[in-house]
């Protein structure tokens, strides 16, 4: 279970992030839906220990990591832009993660084989990125995510870099592959459709703050403001 108390995150003078409060459980997928600028990113990093919180409380199975980096975190991420390493192989990319872990080589291997089986990317772990379609990237970027058996997946607009119909069938295995794993998933998006077909839950936010928290029914049929309708495309 994941808290957010308070939570708030400065840039110098700027407050991105005033005072958020949310909740999410475990084995939930959960999407933070909201324009560009509205603070998304900013959350996904807060829970991945890339950017540590100014104030409030952070909370993992009501441990609080305010101060834990993201290497001493259990978390997966996927980047926008992916971010794999250009001068290492598919596979090197996958084992990154396992860097700072005290993996015998072997067991480490055989973890990497399994997420990347699990993407379909085991005929690809000689090639560079470089070498790889856009879709493929992707895929090692999530075999990259998952090699360490992450008790939170987090997915920034994993999906914009994609065609329209590689997009679509992504976010079907994307919805499968949490089905399997079971594993607790936060998917950051501006595309309100994606957020709808793919999560539990949204996370509606405007200007750093959360408009609504609600299933994509809730804030569907039940708007709690006009610009959550306006986002979300309600009938008027
Ligand atoms: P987008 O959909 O465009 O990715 P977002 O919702 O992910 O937007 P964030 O990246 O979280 O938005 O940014 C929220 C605000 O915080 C923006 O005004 C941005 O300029 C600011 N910001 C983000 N990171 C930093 C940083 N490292 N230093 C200073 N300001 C930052
Ligand atoms: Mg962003």
């Amino acid at each position: 279970k994941i808290e957010f108390r308070h939570v708030s995150k400065r840039f110098g003078a700027v407050e991105v992030i005033p005072d958020m409060d949310l909740v999410i459980e475990d084995g939930e997928f959960a999407a933070l839906l909201g324009p560009s600028g509205c603070g998304k990113s900013t959350s996904l990093f807060m829970l991945a220990g890339i950017y540590l919180p100014s104030g409030g409380e952070l909370l993992f199975d009501g441990h609080l990591v305010n101060e834990v980096e993201a290497r001493d975190r259990n978390v997966g991420i996927v980047f926008q832009s992916y971010a794999l390493y250009p001068h290492m192989s598919v596979r090197d990319n996958i084992l990154f993660p396992l860097r700072f872990k005290k993996t015998p080589r072997d067991e480490a291997l055989a973890r990497v084989k399994a997420a990347a089986d699990l993407v379909r990317v085991t005929e690809l772990l000689d090639r560079r990125p470089s070498e790889l379609s856009g879709g493929q990237q992707q895929r090692v970027a999530l075999a990259r995510a998952l090699v360490k058996k992450p008790q939170l997946l987090l997915l920034d607009e994993p999906l914009s870099n994609l065609d329209a119909s590689l997009r679509l069938s992504m976010r079907t295995e994307i919805k499968s592959l949490h089905e399997q794993l079971g594993v607790t998933t936060v998917l950051v998006t501006h595309d309100q459709i994606e957020a709808t077909t793919m999560a539990d839950r949204i996370i509606c936010m405007r200007a750093g703050r959360i408009e609504q928290v609600g299933t994509p029914d809730d804030l569907y049929l039940r708007p709690s403001s006009l610009f959550v309708a306006g986002f979300i495309g309600s009938p008027p």
